[in-house]
């Protein structure tokens, strides 16, 4: 056995802890230069609250800006251009409130601000622009999660999208965890039910891909076990009733462990199709990976069986099953689930057309796809979608 194991320094967790932002931020610096992942959150005064609360607490804030949509290259570059007009530097840390949009931002404004050898974050993304290393270490960063999903705030990443050309790519660096993270479920409980239903299958996703990864690892394994057998119950029951604790608190955490997994263990085919989905067809990232997820658990049953019947014992241990039968129960649970929270079983419900297939494919072959147990070829993926329509 040989791996390395990277999470955030510091994880509070806790119904209403959110109060206690002011003292918990202390310790990242003097002044919080403040990003938001949704306008909600200035309409409903938890940005004013948090300044507010860390005022209370000797920590002078500016609200930088919000996005509203997976940030994008520009984003970043005029975000990080704020960041320099308000002198951000030593002494300063960020924080990054909202899903995974604004976390994602924050993480990559906190790197862009320290990292000078280019003014646009395209020259550090993998794969695309001039393959530059973040050689600084980022700014401090506490990552507030509102919504239970991508997990972004426990992970090394931030996905950065453009559309012409077309690319969704990672930049990436172990020292791109968040310092601290706050989670607090009771954030989550103005979600909507549609966006709850996505974020939530994103987070099972990503537990699910983690555990049966080419590059699966025993702490992560442990964490997706627990992640799912939280995840699993509640997440219909979060979707129905959003004002439930019980729910909320199962589905914010499964999404900060399902964040810890992907961070060391990587993931799988719905995540690498999600990326080509989201910038071929707009399709939200959660959305995508609720698609996928099906489909991508057949797939890789031939290869997986043991790990999907390991998974179904733990979640459902009252029940007899051989092997083969709990692994087939784990898929039928998924498209059950899928369909009690109005997820479609196909693509072509989602305005994908055939001629966008090979493009889709084309673009599917990033670092998530580089982790799915079984190599898929072209054909293979390109038959796999055609299904799907
Ligand atoms: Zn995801």
């Amino acid at each position: 056995m040989n791996y390395n194991f990277f999470s955030p320094q510091q994880i509070c967790f806790g119904w209403d802890r959110f109060q206690e932002v002011g003292p918990l931020a202390t310790s990242l610096g003097k002044r919080a230069l403040i990003i938001g992942g949704s306008r909600s959150l200035e309409s409903n005064g938890v940005i004013e609250e948090l300044k507010r609360l860390l005022l209370r607490s000797n920590i002078e804030s500016e609200f930088v800006r919000t996005i509203s949509n997976e940030p994008e290259v520009a984003d970043v570059d005029q975000t990080t251009n704020l960041l320099h007009h308000l002198g951000a530097g030593a002494g300063d840390f960020l924080i990054g409130i909202g899903g995974g949009s604004g976390i994602d931002l924050a993480k990559a404004c906190a790197a862009m601000i320290t990292n000078w050898e280019s003014d646009t974050v395209l020259d550090y993304l993998e794969g695309v622009g001039k393959g530059l290393q973040l050689k600084q270490a980022p700014l401090p960063l506490l990552a507030i999660p509102t919504t239970a999903g991508t997990g972004s705030e426990a992970t090394k990443n931030a996905v950065i999208s453009s559309y012409s050309p077309a690319f969704k790519k990672s930049l990436r660096a172990d020292e791109m965890i968040p310092n601290l993270v706050l989670c607090d479920p009771k954030l989550a409980c103005s979600v909507p039910p549609e966006i709850t239903a996505r974020t939530g299958m994103d987070a099972i996703t990503q537990l699910l891909e983690s555990y049966i990864s080419c590059r699966a690892q025993p702490i992560p394994q442990a964490l997706c076990l627990q992640g799912l057998k939280l995840a699993l119950p509640a997440l219909a029951e979060a979707v129905e009733d959003g004002s439930s604790r019980n729910a909320r608190e199962s589905m914010a955490h499964a999404a900060l462990l399902s964040g810890i997994a992907l961070a060391n263990s990587g993931l799988g085919m719905a995540h690498g199709v999600a990326p080509a989905l989201g910038i071929h067809c707009r399709i939200s990232h959660g959305l995508a990976c609720a698609v996928m997820l099906p489909a991508t658990l057949k797939t890789n049953l031939s290869v997986r069986q043991k790990e999907y019947a390991e998974i179904t014992r733990f979640i459902a241990p009252e029940r007899s099953f051989t092997e083969a039968e709990a692994a087939q129960y784990l898929i039928e649970h998924i498209e059950t689930l899928n369909d009690r929270i109005n997820i479609p079983r196909n693509l072509s419900s989602l305005g994908v057309t055939q001629a966008q297939i090979p493009d889709l494919v084309a673009s599917s072959r990033g670092n998530s796809m580089s982790g799915n147990p079984r190599e898929l070829s072209d054909a293979e993926l390109t038959q796999i979608l055609e299904d799907l329509l």
